[in-house]
């Protein structure tokens, strides 16, 4: 491709809307354009990106047995109100009606879609098992829609569903499915990781996620450096630190003015946080909960939803009125003593002795208290794993890190199946529910994990595997012919064998063409200069490769050697 013909708009500022690095670089290098919140278009050279990572996951799939297919994103809303997901989704769902006054929304995920299409195609055990996958678009109106493809509101989707007969049959088409997101995000270069998820609210046995570790992640990860544990901290087990017991001492109301908070009262009695406990009120749907956990610890809304086995939207914190109705006090001083609503209370709240509570009643603390002068609902883990606590399997101290989540592996089991009727006849005519897994990859934010990975002060630096090009020439000046002439010439010599060449044949200055093959990333630069007359060419990796003078064929051959040997490093 020709420079001089291509729609390539770049950008020397950075835009303001842009926080992070990727969504920054991706609208610099003209890679996407926003046309609203979370919604995007993708340019020419994203594009080109776009189809890379689309065919390396479609290589992967297909080679464990997945077939792929291509589902509406348009759908009618009767699937989801048998699954019960219609109302689960919540403002998530982006809906519509139809000139009939139907019902439908834009597809958010397609477990109901699959499952009813396999219903209808699948009657026989000899049919199964069966994986079927589309790499789609998907709407979700996220309530923080940002990061640009990070998080946004359309955006692509490799989901996967797989069918079978038995939970070993279904461990299997996991492996795979595994298996495959391995190789794939190998192929991209990508530094991942696999954690354990949460499974909660979607029910089933078991779920992964596939992590690129980067500071912009909105996932925490804990891991262990010492064994294989890793766990998104929503999912992390927590162990509760032994704390030192003493001998209970009488429960007494202390006044505590105008320390409503952990910091307030920390200071104001001159203590540890640790010889607090937390109460705080949420609103589950109709009713009131209060949590319990240790001053300094934090309370894990995942676990608690899924204790609660609540919808995710009907979780939120107490209103300010509701706190001081149930307390009778002021915000920051709800304790369990004497509560009228249920406390779940946290396993390591059990550990500590002689601590203090809100009173119920403003400017008031408990000291002393003691697990026995309350009842608590339930004793759960319901606080949020931090560096230092212990690694539930080892013992060792766990870390934590940031993380984008790219790929989501999930064993679901019969809950769509059930729902949908989604059976076939086993050997003896009788009929079965389907097993079933699910397995999403956010193909366009996986561009944007591929960039924070990649990329310096100057710009993206692609991997070969999914740059738009793989190699870039450059002529100096458009007015030397010389220089026209061998460039040219390379390009041809690229294009023959098989390279995806980019030749800037603008007539812009040279220092402007470099600020843009920086800022585009394509692998290797062949810059044409003033030695064009001796068949001299300079030769530059964009990842921190030196500048070589070379000839115009020896800079052909390293090139092709480069890209095909970049290519097959992963495979
Ligand atoms: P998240 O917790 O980030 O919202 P999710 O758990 O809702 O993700 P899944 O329903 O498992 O995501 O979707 C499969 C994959 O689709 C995710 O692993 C992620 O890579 C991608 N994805 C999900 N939501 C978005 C979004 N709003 N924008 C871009 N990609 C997304
Ligand atoms: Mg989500």
């Amino acid at each position: 491709m020709k420079v001089s013909n291509m729609l390539l708009s770049t950008l020397r500022e950075v835009p303001a809307e842009a926080e992070t690095t990727s969504h920054q670089l991706m609208l610099r290098a003209g890679l996407i354009r926003k046309l609203a919140a979370g919604v995007y278009s993708f340019l020419p050279l994203g594009h080109r990106v776009l189809n890379k990572v689309e065919n390396i996951i479609r290589e992967e799939m297909n080679a464990e047995g997945a077939q792929e297919v291509l589902m509406s994103a348009l759908l009618p809303a009767e699937a989801y109100q048998a699954s019960g997901r219609w109302e689960v989704f919540g403002s998530d769902m982006f809906r519509l009606k139809d000139r009939n006054d139907r019902d439908f929304c834009l597809g958010p995920t397609h477990e109901e879609i699959f499952t009813d299409t396999v219903k209808a195609c699948v009657k026989s055990y000899r049919q199964l098992p069966l994986t079927l996958y589309q790499i789609q678009t998907k709407y979700r109106d996220e309530r923080r829609p940002r990061f640009g493809v990070m998080r946004s509101r359309e955006f692509i989707m490799k989901d996967a569903y797989s069918f079978d007969m038995s939970q070993e049959g279904l461990d299997l088409s996991y492996e795979k499915m595994y298996r495959a997101y391995c190789k794939a995000f190998d192929r991209m270069n990508l530094d991942y990781i696999v954690v354990d998820a949460d499974s909660g609210a979607m029910g089933g046995s078991g779920s992964q996620e596939f992590m690129v570790k980067s500071d912009t992640g909105e996932d925490t990860i804990a891991y262990c450096p010492a064994c294989s544990y890793a766990a998104n901290v929503e999912k992390a087990e927590c162990i509760p630190e032994k704390m030192e017991k003493e001998a209970p001492k009488p429960m007494a109301k202390i006044h505590t003015p105008h320390a409503g908070t952990i910091e307030e009262l920390v200071a104001f009695l001159n203590t540890d946080s640790k010889h607090f406990a937390k109460t705080i009120l949420y609103q589950a749907g109709e009713k009131v909960v209060a949590v319990m956990v240790r001053g300094d610890r934090e309370i894990n809304e995942v676990k608690l939803i899924n204790h609660l086995g609540i919808n995710e939207q009907d979780l939120e914190l107490a209103s300010a009125d509701t706190v001081v109705n149930v307390t009778n006090a002021a915000v920051g001083f709800a304790g369990p003593v004497g509560l009228s609503v249920p406390v779940i209370v946290d396993k390591e709240v059990m550990e500590m002795t002689n601590f203090i509570v809100g009173a119920n009643e403003t400017d008031y603390h408990f000291e002393n208290v003691n697990v026995t002068d309350f009842t608590p609902a339930a004793v759960i883990d319901v606080r949020t794993i931090v560096e230092g606590d212990v690694c539930p399997k080892c013992g060792q101290p766990i870390k934590t890190t940031q993380g984008v989540e790219v790929g989501h592996i999930f064993k679901l089991g019969t809950k769509y199946t059930d729902a949908l009727g989604c059976t076939y006849l086993d050997e003896s005519g009788k009929p079965q529910s389907m097993i079933m897994g699910c397995y999403g990859i956010g193909v366009s934010r996986t561009i944007a994990a591929v960039i924070e990975q990649f990329s310096d002060e100057n710009g993206i630096v692609w991997p070969v595997s999914v740059a738009p090009y793989q190699v870039l020439v450059v002529p100096v000046s458009m007015r030397e012919e010389a220089q026209v002439k061998l460039a040219d010439d390379i390009y041809e010599k690229l294009r023959a064998q098989g390279i995806e060449v980019l030749l800037d044949d603008r007539d812009e200055r040279v220092g402007v063409k470099f600020k843009d093959a920086d800022l585009i990333g394509i692998p290797v630069r062949i810059t044409v200069g003033k030695k064009a007359g001796e068949n001299i060419v300079e030769y530059k990796l964009r990842a921190g490769g030196e500048v070589i003078e070379i000839s115009s064929d020896d800079a052909v051959c390293q090139a092709v050697k480069f890209i095909k040997d970049s290519l097959s490093s992963n495979k």
